[in-house]
């Protein structure tokens, strides 16, 4: 017997027949003798609704009553939910947020969930009872409904399989797993059978959109193993893992490295397009320039991507070139202007519409090559490479966004992903 948490987000709860047919996948395993909590999103498109009527109501809405509204998307399908699953003979009752309690901070409209109280959960749990959780949403200390931010029902997901102790949680979604990059773009794309936390977090603040990036971490923090698969599969197909190897998910298990075997070098490529480049010339090089120049654009919420600082010759001036989201781009080049009083600089240059091309592997902890055979591999097409950032695990060019497309294909063949090759 095992504990899961089995999470369907919006296209899988769309409406009342895809809430029947979600059912049938948590009947599946509450038959195998499993205890089951369900934690569901809103209808697709239901959030959106919600927050466009709190905007038509009024701008400038109180927080508190935004969140009072957005919520309750999650407790109408947590409701149905309940519903169907008695339906089919299955013992159920939902659970909104405040009634578990999952306790959040105060922030409203992005709260964070500061801890869950499992007791009435493993109560029910343990009476074969299926607890349907709202996802989403929580209460702050002072009694009020909050929501965690957009997406947010895949970080409740994780946070109540910690509190609970599940073996597993289950994100069901209109995809059957992660991806080694976007099949969109490369047609030879293969679904991972396992990949680990670290890869996955990189991942999805890469620009892969299966998981929220906070989903990841916590995930990583409270080793809960995730399993991401698709709810429209054949809730009745045998459950085995793509590649036989008894994980017992037909998806992608994101977990830790240990239970990787075979680590690839590679194991993804990613691409995020819209990124703008500025560049400031004639910085002075001594203490406090960057964390000026930095400060000025993180007051006015930019979020800096990668940054690349060069080395004077003269010990004197430098350069500082750093990315932002192609929307924030106008923003930024003012912030730099008017902060002109904080820094001094000769001239500020950018364009918009580069492509960030990342490749991602543990594997990359103990090869060497890896970034210069990427950038091999680039020029082989062509491809001019404009910046370059490292972590532990990834490597990351910023190139014209025409040929993003084609770099991704490039690396995806060179790396070896292609589902064809050996
Ligand atoms: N319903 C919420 C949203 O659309 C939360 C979620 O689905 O993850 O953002
Ligand atoms: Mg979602």
């Amino acid at each position: 017997m095992a504990r899961l948490v089995m999470k369907f987000g919006g296209t899988s709860v769309a409406d009342v027949d895809r809430i029947r047919h979600a059912a049938r996948h948590v009947k599946r395993e509450v038959d195998a003798g499993n205890q089951v909590c369900v934690v569901v999103s809103a209808m697709a498109g239901a959030t959106n609704q919600l927050v466009g009527w709190v905007n038509d109501a009024s701008k400038l809405h109180d927080a508190r009553e935004y969140d009072a509204v957005v919520a309750s998307g999650e407790q109408v399908t947590a409701g149905l939910m309940a519903i169907v699953l008695s339906d089919m003979g299955i013992a159920a009752r939902s659970f909104a947020g405040w009634q578990v309690p999952i306790e959040t901070d105060d922030a409203h409209g992005a709260a964070r969930i500061t801890d869950i109280k499992p007791a009435l959960l493993n109560e029910r749990l343990g009476q074969g009872v299926v607890c349907v959780v709202t996802g989403f949403q929580g209460v702050a200390p002072s009694g009020r409904v909050t929501t965690l931010g957009r997406g947010g029902s895949d970080t409740s997901a994780v946070a109540v399989a910690a509190a609970i102790g599940a073996d597993r949680c289950d994100i069901y979604t209109d995809v059957d797993g992660v991806y080694t990059t976007d099949p969109r773009i490369a047609p030879k794309a293969q679904r991972l059978t396992r990949i680990s936390f670290e890869e996955m977090l990189e991942m999805a603040s890469l620009g892969a959109k299966v998981l929220q990036t906070r989903s990841v971490e916590l995930a990583m923090a409270q080793k809960v193993r995730l399993a991401v698969r698709s709810s429209f599969d054949d809730p009745d197909a045998p459950q085995v893992a793509p590649d036989g190897s008894g994980h017992g998910v037909p998806g992608t298990l994101v977990c830790d490295e240990d239970e990787i075997m075979e680590k690839q070098i590679v194991s993804g490529v990613t691409l995020a397009k819209a990124e703008a480049k500025i560049t400031l010339r004639g910085v002075k090089d001594k203490p406090g320039v960057a964390a000026a120049v930095f400060g000025s654009l993180a007051d006015e919420r930019i979020v800096v991507d990668m940054i690349v600082q060069n080395v004077s010759d003269d010990g004197k001036m430098t350069d500082i070139t750093f990315t932002v989201p192609d929307s924030e781009y106008d923003k930024a080049m003012k912030a730099l202007t008017v902060a002109g009083d904080r820094f001094e600089y000769d001239s500020i240059s950018g364009s918009k519409g580069g492509a960030k091309i990342s490749v991602v592997g543990v594997g990359m902890r103990s090869h060497a090559g890896v970034a210069s055979s990427m950038f091999q591999a680039l020029a082989d097409k062509g491809i001019n490479i404009q910046l370059i950032t490292t972590s532990e695990i990834k490597t990351s060019v910023l190139i014209e966004e025409e040929y993003a497309e084609l770099a991704v294909r490039a690396l995806h063949t060179y790396y070896g992903l292609d589902k064809d090759s050996a």
